[in-house]
Order: C-alpha cells, then structure tokens, then sequence
C-alpha cells in the first residue's frame, strides 16, 4: 500500500522502515503536518499516516477523500484529532494504534513526580554550578503519603501500582471504576471531591473528553490539600492553566509536573531554541522553580515507538488485505464516550 506520512520525524522513519522489512508498503514520508493545506501531498496514496497534532478536520477529510485515500492510520492512540463522522461519511476508514506500552508514559509520570519531590533539576544545576548548598532542596518521603489517580485505565493503573511500590495511599476516580484497581492495595475509589481533598499527589490518567476538559478548573484547585503536587501526562486542555498559574503563585499548588500543555501544538516536538516565544502564559508557567514541562515526551521510549510502528504497519495490512482490522475506529457513540485520548 502507498502510505503517505505526514509530520515525520527522523525516528518516526527509523522504527517505520524497520517495522515495513517483512512488508512491501510504500512509504512516502512527508515533513508538513496533515491539515487543509497539506492534505494534496497525500495525492496518489491510498493511506495517509498521521500523529497526535495533524489535523483531520471535515474539510481536511474531504480534501483527503477526493485525492482517493481510503485509509487514515494513526501513530497515536488518541484520534480527538480526527472528525470520524465525516471519516464515516466520505468512505475513509480510520484505525489507530490501540494499545503501546503504558509503562513509557506511566513512568514518566513518576518520573515527574521524582524530579519536583526531591527538585533533581534544581540540584542538578546548582552541582554543576560548583554549589554544593542544601538549602530550598528538601523534599518529602513518598512513603505513607496519599496519591489520588484520575482515570485507572491502562496509564493510571501502572502509576498506581509503582506508587503502592512507594508505600503510598492510593485513591482512584474514575467514570468506569474497575476491580483491578481496589486489589492492587491500600487502594480504593472515591468521588472526586475526596480524591481532591485528601491527595498529597494527584495524576490525571483520564482521556480529553468533553466531561473531563478543564476538570482541573479554579474550584477543583480550591478544594485541593495546600502544597499539593499535580501531575498532567495525558492530555493539556485537562486542566485550566490559568487557574492552576493562580493556584501556584497562591501556594495551594506547591509543585506542578506537565508533560502535555492547552497550547502545545504551538510549541511542542519543534526546535524553537532561536525563536521569541509568544505564549505568554506558557512562559510565565516556566519561570515558576515548582514546576517542571516537558514536551510530549512520556510515550517516547524505544518499546513503545517499535509498537506504534509495528500496530501502524499491521491496520495497513489489514485494509490492503482486505481483511477485518481489530483496530478500526468507529462513529459510534460508546467509541467516543470510552476511548483513551
Ligand atoms: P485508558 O482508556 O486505558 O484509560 C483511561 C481511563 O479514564 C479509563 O479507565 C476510563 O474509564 C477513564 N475515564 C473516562 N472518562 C473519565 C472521566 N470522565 N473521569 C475519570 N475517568 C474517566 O487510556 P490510557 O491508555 O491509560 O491513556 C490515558 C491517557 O494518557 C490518554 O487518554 C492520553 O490522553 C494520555 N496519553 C499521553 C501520552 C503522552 O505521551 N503524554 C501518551 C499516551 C497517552
């Protein structure tokens, strides 16, 4: 199959070209990312490949169809990108990659969690600053303290259970509560209210739906624990960032960890080292010493890129098979209230 792939990167194309070496696909690989005015470079190929920031809007969709691709395939498991109705109605059909490693992500949640308890990238510059001092270092054991997860699927899970590793408290919130998570141990689910009042740590694991934009609003802060450490791994629009910048210079927030940002798509996976910066706010959240960015990087990992690549090249073979492909997206109502984002 003829797969033009948009907004690559060079080791988009590394673990792409290792996974098609038992398979005869041709890969176009395209720097622009998909939306309206790109969607032409996709001329002549029956699929077009795309991650997590291309757009594939209605009109974009459209433009695709009438190109003749028939087939839209995500690298990502999220598909908020990606109008499924319009997909439905112009005959595209649309798969993602269901299911990568959720350790990648779940780890780097902890990670941030790590890096913000005992300020490693406060100390790791002030070492190489010859400043051996200890002051403004200290942090807290984990041991003991409360950790409240927002969405126990697959991510949250995996941060559950290595924060029980921790010897923490853990309480869940989840729209779909599932037993797994009350058998992992000093665990159990609570409204989110009590998950809010009484977590020292909070990590959001929860997909960007319309229930759950902004569920980290100026009232959900009110009700935190003062101090607390929030984490965002999952998706940027999950929290208001101005309210959790008034929740910082407060001091209810006393550490903020984010890997995913409202307005990353201005921002993230490009090199604007010689640039101004014009996202003021994104600014402002740096300067702050609590909190630590960065930039969509928790799924990044060699386990879950040889996935991506290896799912993305299975849902082709299966649409130029011809055969059912288990990782096909429907517009279908329970689809787009259950899916991960
Ligand atoms: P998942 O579908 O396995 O789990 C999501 C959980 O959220 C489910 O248990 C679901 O029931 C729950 N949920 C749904 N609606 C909810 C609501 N209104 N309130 C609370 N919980 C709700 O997904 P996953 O694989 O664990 O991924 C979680 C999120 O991680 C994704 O949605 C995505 O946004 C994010 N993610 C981020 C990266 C990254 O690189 N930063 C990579 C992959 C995924």
């Amino acid at each position: 199959m003829k797969i033009a792939v948009f907004n690559t990167r060079k080791y988009d194309r590394q673990f792409l070209d290792r996974a098609n070496v038992k398979r005869d696909h041709e890969l176009i690989y395209l720097e622009p990312r998909l939306d309206a005015t790109t969607a032409t470079l996709a001329t002549g190929a029956t699929a077009a490949c795309i991650f997590v920031n291309d757009t594939a809007d209605a009109h974009t969709l459209k433009l695709l169809a009438s190109e003749g691709v028939q087939y839209l395939l995500l690298r990502c498991t999220g598909f908020n990108q990606v109008d499924l109705k319009v997909a439905e109605e112009v005959g595209i059909k649309v798969a993602r990659v269901t299911n990568y490693s959720p350790y990648s992500v779940a780890e780097h949640a902890v990670g941030l969690v790590l890096m913000l308890n005992r300020k490693l990238h406060r100390a790791f510059n002030r070492v190489r600053d010859d400043n051996f001092a200890l002051d403004g270092l200290m942090g807290f054991d984990l041991h003991g303290r409360t950790v409240g997860v927002i969405g126990t699927g697959k991510i949250g899970m995996i941060f559950a259970q290595i924060m029980h590793g921790f010897g923490c408290q853990l309480l869940g919130y989840d729209a779909y509560p599932n037993s797994a998570f009350e058998a992992i141990g000093a665990a159990r689910y609570v409204e989110l209210f009590e998950l809010l009042e009484n977590s020292d740590i909070i990590s959001l694991h929860c997909p960007l739906l319309p229930s759950t934009e902004h569920i980290i609003n100026t009232n959900a802060i009110d009700q935190m624990k003062p101090g607390v450490m929030l984490i965002n791994t999952s998706r940027g629009k999950l929290v208001d960032t101005k309210s959790v910048i008034e929740g910082i210079k407060s001091g209810k927030i006393g550490y903020l960890g984010i890997d995913v940002y409202e307005q990353e798509d201005n921002l993230f996976f490009e090199d604007l080292s010689d640039s101004v910066i014009q996202d003021d706010t994104f600014q402002l959240l740096q300067s702050f010493p609590n909190v630590v960015i960065t930039a969509h990087q928790a799924f990044f990992t060699e386990d879950a890129l040889t996935t991506i690549a290896e799912t993305t090249l299975f849902n082709a073979d299966c649409f130029a098979q011809g055969q059912h492909c288990p990782n096909e997206l429907k517009f279908e109502e329970k689809v787009i209230v259950k899916s991960s984002a």
